[in-house]
């Protein structure tokens, strides 16, 4: 069965700009780093991006090593894709991604032009596009001079390959650099992708700041703490989460540590009449120079409720005070 998109999606979702680019982003976008390889359910997966432009998110990020196994998830994305959006190709904002090990050899990880180039051309395969909306540098490779990374990026802009071009995982110094050698290149540089939550508040230091100096934006990832941010480790770990799961970055005992912290933030965003996951998303989204919340998601439903965070996204300075102190 065709599918058409919800006609209202437009009306509810909040739409920020990036820097001071033209681009706008949803304010909660959704990534495919898990839940969307061959290891997983591909209709689930579709329904989970079928839900997503429905409620307004435009805004879908991959990269190369994606899955398990590498490559999955854009060749899935690729078929979701061709099936379900292929009218809707303009109305995406689509982002991949090359930096981490992806193939055998010398040339396939960091940030040669060798690899840099190539990897994106196999992306553009796998998901079967002409173009990416954006490419970004996933982590800085301290062994490439940095004029060589942010030159590919360049040239992929040239060719059409990449609309914009944005860096990931960067330090403010690193970034502050980078941004010096596109401008110099002409490139439009709209985006940083950090890892940024209530457990992880590295882009506070300078990041941020820097960021702004140079008209970028932040979209900010692992916005949940890769799920310890919401109500479903309170009684335990369940047996499909993704902390009970092998081959993952999250592990039991990180769960366990975090659990009182996790418990306190829950009774905080209960008063505050909202969901953990909720409180944890309206939170970061306090902070002007993020243009984006990266979430994830393994079913519709968590993506509907995540979602809602955008019902309430004001904090008392008490409040604030206090996830400063259940955090420190
Ligand atoms: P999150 O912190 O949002 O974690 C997502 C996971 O949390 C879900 O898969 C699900 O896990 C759980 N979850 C989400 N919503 C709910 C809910 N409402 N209730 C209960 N559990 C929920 O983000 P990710 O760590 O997945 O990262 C998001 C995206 O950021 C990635 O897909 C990727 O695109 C990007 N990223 C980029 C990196 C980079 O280096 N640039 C690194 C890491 C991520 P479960 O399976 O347990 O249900």
């Amino acid at each position: 069965k065709e599918y058409i998109a919800n006609a209202q999606r437009y009306e509810t979702m909040t739409y920020k700009r990036t820097g001071k680019s033209g681009v706008l982003l949803p304010a909660i976008s959704l990534g495919l780093w898990h839940n969307f390889g061959f290891v997983d359910n591909i209709q689930n997966g579709r329904e989970v991006l079928k839900c997503a432009f429905d409620l307004g998110i435009t805004h879908y990020d991959l990269a190369n090593n994606y899955g398990p196994p590498y490559g999955s998830a854009e060749e899935n994305f690729g078929t979701i894709l061709k099936k379900d959006f292929k009218n809707y190709r303009d109305e995406l904002f689509i982002a991949s991604k090359a930096g981490y090990d992806m193939w055998p050899g010398p040339y396939g990880n960091l940030g040669s032009r060798k690899y840099l180039i190539s990897s994106l051309d196999q992306s553009l395969k796998r998901m079967g596009l002409d173009y990416v909306d954006i490419f970004y540098h996933h982590r800085p490779d301290p062994d490439t001079p940095l004029e060589e990374t942010m030159g590919a990026l360049a040239d992929i802009v040239r060719q059409g390959k990449a609309l914009y071009v944005g860096i990931s995982n960067y330090q403010p110094k690193e970034t502050q650099e980078a941004a010096k050698i596109l401008k110099r290149l002409n490139v439009p540089f709209i985006l940083h992708q950090a890892r940024y939550s209530m457990f992880d508040r590295w882009v506070e230091d300078g990041l941020l700041n820097t960021l702004d100096e140079n008209g970028a934006g932040c979209i900010a990832f692992s916005p949940l703490a890769q799920g310890m941010l919401t109500d479903k480790y309170l009684k335990g770990i369940p047996k499909d989460s993704r902390a009970a799961k092998d081959l993952t970055y999250l592990d039991v005992d990180t769960v366990t540590n975090n659990l009182d912290k996790i418990q306190r933030l829950n009774t905080l965003a209960i008063e505050r009449g909202q969901k953990l996951s909720q409180m944890a998303i309206a939170w970061i989204l306090r902070q002007p120079q993020v243009a984006s919340v990266l979430v994830g998601a393994s079913s519709a439903n968590q993506l509907k409720e995540n979602v809602k965070a955008l019902d309430n996204l004001s904090f008392s300075e008490d409040e604030l005070k206090l996830i400063d102190k259940i955090v420190s």
